[in-house]
């Protein structure tokens, strides 16, 4: 997932203190044990499963930013690589106060997969920098990204590693990172390397349809699950926890096809309206107020009430584990789309599957973002740009094909959707490995 608009700080929809996260969170270990069930599942060769283990580098930096008060403060920011055999790493940047290596580890392995899945050119990485967004100046928030980008000097570029925004940050923050890179090539080359991060406002080499990407891709995923059931979504009720750029997108787009969002939530508490949000509104109003807090249009809840709503679909679109085992005791929903990465435990996944809820996971339902980057990767490289129109239908051919793909392979092997879109993306990435093999 990723927030675009700078006027929507995706680190307001971060729940910092959630009740499933009494102890520590191994967020790393649970992405290796669906890495292990998976390549069970399709034999995956040992031997890759191994590589595929940890990721290929670590980057930390340590960088020092002159705040507006004068003082120098030290950051921390990681850059993982996990895997760059199909293509560049290719991932996000998120600044969140919370941000781990191991966080940062487990997520640059998702991107592997989702890269994979999606049948792009493109392997996984991903970064971060420990800071909570809000809690600095738009100049220093300027700075400190400008310092990043710059301290991570070669280790990216348009055809070694490419990141995007994620929780945290925006196009804005990817127009500061685009101008800093091409500032440090040579004049000769500074066209060139426009490709070096996705995401970008569409004014210097983003794409049309990257803003909503996420959210639509959500939306096509959730529009193929219910024609397989014959569900009307007309008429049709979510909640939705987060509401940043995926959170929001998903509610508005939703909304066009009649669905309402009956109840939404983020780091300052949570909102019920029977009659249904008005999603712009609600857009607009967390452009302005960097939360939900506030929102005149419904009744506060508790975090408790809102996991117990009855509702047809859930949007969970903040951070990881926000569903553990008492959440997924109370869930009264039909379906789970993962707009979030890894929003579910593992042990509240498995109370979900075993009371009949299905659960669109993660690296499927969340992966519209990395393909319209991939598209305007594509079209930075050949200077087009492509009209909205043509983005969405390319996006609505990806989302359904992938998955179409993970549903038969979990039909195939009996296994849940998670480790049906881990196994396919697996099998891709065995494929390149069977033919290449390992030098020397
Ligand atoms: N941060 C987004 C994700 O988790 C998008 C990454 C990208 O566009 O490269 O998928």
């Amino acid at each position: 997932m990723d927030n675009q608009q700078m006027a929507i700080p995706s680190g307001s929809v971060s729940l910092s203190t959630p009740p499933a996260a009494q102890h520590k969170y191994e967020f790393f270990k649970v992405v290796q044990g669906y890495l292990d069930e998976a390549a069970r599942v399709i034999e995956l060769p040992e031997y890759i499963k191994t590589i595929l283990s940890q990721p290929k580098n670590e980057i930390i930096i340590n960088f020092p930013v002159k705040m507006d008060d004068g003082s120098v403060r030290l950051f921390k920011g990681y850059r993982v690589q996990h895997n760059n055999l199909l293509g560049p790493y290719k991932g996000g940047i998120r600044y969140h106060e919370g941000v781990t290596l191991d966080d940062v580890k487990a997520l640059a392995a998702m991107m592997t997969w989702k890269c994979a899945l999606m049948n792009l050119p493109l392997g996984g990485g991903k970064g971060g920098v420990k800071f909570d967004p809000n809690g600095v100046s738009r100049q220093e928030l300027q700075r400190i990204t400008r310092r990043f980008f710059h301290s991570l000097g070669n280790n990216i570029g348009p055809d070694t590693d490419i990141p995007a925004p994620d929780v945290g940050t925006d196009a804005k923050a990817m127009a500061w990172a685009v101008d800093t890179y091409m500032n440090t090539v040579g004049s000769l080359f500074r066209q060139s390397v426009k490709g070096v991060v996705t995401g970008k406002p569409v004014a210097i080499g983003g794409t049309l349809g990257r803003e909503k990407a996420t959210g639509q891709g959500l939306v096509y995923c959730i529009q193929e699950w219910a024609e397989e059931r014959d569900f009307p979504l007309g008429g049709a009720t979510l909640i939705v926890q987060g509401f940043g750029n995926v959170g929001s997108f998903t509610a508005l787009i939703l909304s066009k096809l009649g669905a309402s969002t009956v109840a939404v939530g983020d780091h300052t508490g949570y909102l019920y309206n029977p009659e249904g949000f008005n999603p712009h509104k609600l857009q607009d109003y967390v452009k302005k107020n960097r939360s939900i807090a506030g929102y005149p249009g419904g009744k506060p809840i508790s975090r408790e009430e809102f996991f117990k709503l009855k509702a047809d679909i859930f949007i969970p679109a903040a951070l990881e584990n926000q569903i553990g085992v008492e959440e997924a005791k109370n869930l009264q929903v039909k379906m789970i789309a993962e707009g979030a990465n890894g929003p579910c435990s593992p042990e509240g996944e498995q109370i979900l599957i075993d009371r009949g809820i299905d659960i669109l996971p993660d690296v499927l339902a969340n992966a519209g973002g990395v393909t319209v980057s991939y598209y305007e990767w594509v079209q930075n490289k050949r200077s087009e740009s492509w009209s909205l129109e043509e983005v969405d239908t390319r996006l609505e051919k990806a989302m359904k094909r992938a998955y179409r793909e993970v549903v038969e392979m979990s039909r195939q092997r009996k296994c849940s959707m998670r480790i049906g879109a881990y196994a396919v993306a697996l099998q891709r990435i065995a494929a390149a490995y069977g033919e290449r093999e390992i030098f020397p």
